[in-house]
């Protein structure tokens, strides 16, 4: 299900060119109306559900409406975003809360090497292998049938 902005958490990023959610969303859904100060995601049809605006809004005010058959009836994953790490509450249908933190990867904008040094693949769209593969799968060769 996609994201939706919480109008009543949501403060606009108190009116910085480029919202918070705008700057991470990688399919550029979310905008902001300048004049009400809210930020809405503009296309919910194209959006991947990729927790990127939930997890860095600094109000809270992204969700994810959870589909019915994990998250049925009022179950919630919320996220909170520290410096070091992501502290995800969970709350299960029945009330019970549990909470967990999982570490942020720090990477620099602009660093990340996205082939993480291994070579490039023949870039051959019709080849069965992904981009680093079949190196980055620690394989000579893709196996087959
Ligand atoms: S990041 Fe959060 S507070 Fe900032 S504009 Fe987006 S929804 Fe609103
Ligand atoms: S969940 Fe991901 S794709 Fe959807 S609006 Fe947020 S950042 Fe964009």
């Amino acid at each position: 299900m996609p994201s939706y902005v919480i109008d009543e958490k949501c403060d606009g990023c108190k009116g910085q060119d480029r919202t918070a959610c705008m700057y991470i969303c990688p399919n550029d859904l979310m905008i902001l109306d300048a004049e009400a100060m809210k930020a809405y995601n503009q296309e919910p049809e194209f959006c991947w559900e990729c927790y990127n605006c939930v997890k860095i809004c600094p109000q809270q005010a992204v969700d994810v409406r959870g589909y019915a058959d994990f998250v049925p009836m009022g179950a919630s994953v919320v996220p909170l975003r520290g410096s070091e790490d992501i502290m995800w509450t969970v709350k299960f249908r029945n009330g019970t809360i549990k909470r967990f933190k999982f570490p942020i990867r720090t990477t620099d904008e602009g660093t990340a090497v996205p082939d993480v040094g291994f070579p490039e693949g023949p870039g051959d769209l019709n080849d069965q292998n992904l981009w680093t593969e079949p190196q980055s799968g620690g394989l000579d060769v893709l196996p087959t049938k």
